[in-house]
């Protein structure tokens, strides 16, 4: 179990401490790091990359995929979860099997992390932005129209808004799984709003495909756990996995936290542009066992009112980046999805080594 000073020293509280506690494990582990920077530059001028820890043969037919801040800002806690785990590595306390590796790919959104935010520099979620080779990024939910006044406010005026009573009732008049999936499904339409999947494949999207060009070229069999923060329970986690997935196979491995990505089943929803989903489909020769695992924070409804508020601030306060990465819209979305509770952040490291130990299980099988 972690105490608190595993705790701390495992949860940075920003994007460059995090990436320097990778970097220094490395070193101790004498692990060579792949640094893969995006043009832009962090609130220190600072490089924004993903970098990837490779642990294991280099040639392992076998492989854990560790992926954490496709949502930016979630990479706080993602980026302590793959501490946590290679802390339990190095301590032997996680042992792989012969022919299997470990891989981190640290912060998916480097930008998002560092400024504070879910998307990326183009106000895009990264989730949404993998679409499939030949998907034009085109289009939004049925529903998306009748709600995008209520999420996405042109401009900073405060009329009377009541806005969770809005939102309440207008998930009443649709229903709430109907506009959880209009909400949440992605839209290709408007760039300044949420949701945005992007107009095009973002740079860090292409650098982490590049990379999966380059390395799972030996690579076989892979156990994909794709780090999030935001949905379900508080600090429980929900491994969340593609519709028409072997449900009962992976319950045998890893639980009744297992579901699948249907808004009627439970706490998530359809999307378009998944990361897993437009992985797979540039690998379609690998077996993979793609996992989203989601730990809760705090509830839908106030956490999209959180979302629409920092984005309103962002598209139309007017204010230069360092004063919205100030702003209080911002660290409500880093209180949001990183909460402080110890209890909380215990939750997430457990969790979060514990499902490494279930792939090892998966992998070790035969
Ligand atoms: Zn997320």
């Amino acid at each position: 179990m972690p105490e608190e000073a595993d705790i701390q020293r495992c949860f940075a509280t920003e994007y460059v401490t995090a990436r320097q506690r990778l970097l220094d494990r490395a070193e101790k582990m004498e692990l060579d790091v792949e640094t893969m920077a995006i043009s832009e530059k962090g609130p220190h001028e600072e490089t924004l990359s993903t970098d990837v820890v490779w642990i294991g043969p280099s040639d392992a037919s076998k492989l854990i995929l560790h992926t954490s801040g496709v949502h930016g800002v979630e990479g706080f806690p993602g980026s302590a979860a793959a501490m946590w785990i290679m802390d339990g590595i190095k301590a032997r306390e996680l042992k792989l099997p012969d022919d299997c590796a470990i891989i981190f790919a640290h912060i998916i959104n480097p930008w998002g992390m560092a400024w504070l935010r879910r998307v990326n520099e183009d106000n895009a979620d990264l989730n949404r932005n993998f679409l499939p080779p030949g998907e034009v990024y085109e289009g939004e939910p049925e529903n998306y129209a009748r709600l995008d006044h209520l999420l996405n406010p042109k401009g900073m005026k405060k009329s009377r808004e009541y806005y969770s009573i809005k939102a309440a009732w207008h998930a009443f008049r649709l229903g709430f799984t109907n506009a959880k999936q209009a909400v949440q499904e992605g839209q290709y339409t408007r760039p300044t709003s949420l949701q945005f999947g992007g107009s095009k494949l973002a740079e860090s999207s292409q650098n982490f495909i590049d990379w999966c060009e380059r390395r799972l070229t030996n690579a076989e069999q892979i156990v994909w756990i794709d780090f999030h923060t935001g949905l379900g329970p508080f600090g429980v986690d929900s491994l969340l996995v593609a519709e028409g997935a072997d449900e009962a196979g992976l319950k045998e491995c890893y639980g009744k936290r297992i579901q699948p990505l249907d808004p009627e089943k439970g706490v998530a929803y359809k999307i378009r542009g998944g990361i897993q989903a437009g992985i797979e489909a540039r690998f379609p020769d690998k077996v993979w066992t793609s996992i989203t695992q989601e730990f809760g924070t705090i509830k839908p409804i106030p956490l999209l009112k959180l979302a629409r508020a920092e984005n309103r601030a962002t598209q139309w306060s007017g204010k230069p980046p360092l004063r919205l990465l100030q702003s209080r819209e911002r660290r409500d979305m880093l209180n949001a999805f990183n909460p402080r509770s110890m209890k909380w952040r215990r939750m997430i490291l457990q969790r979060s080594r514990a499902i490494i130990e279930d792939a090892i299980a998966h992998l070790s099988e035969e």
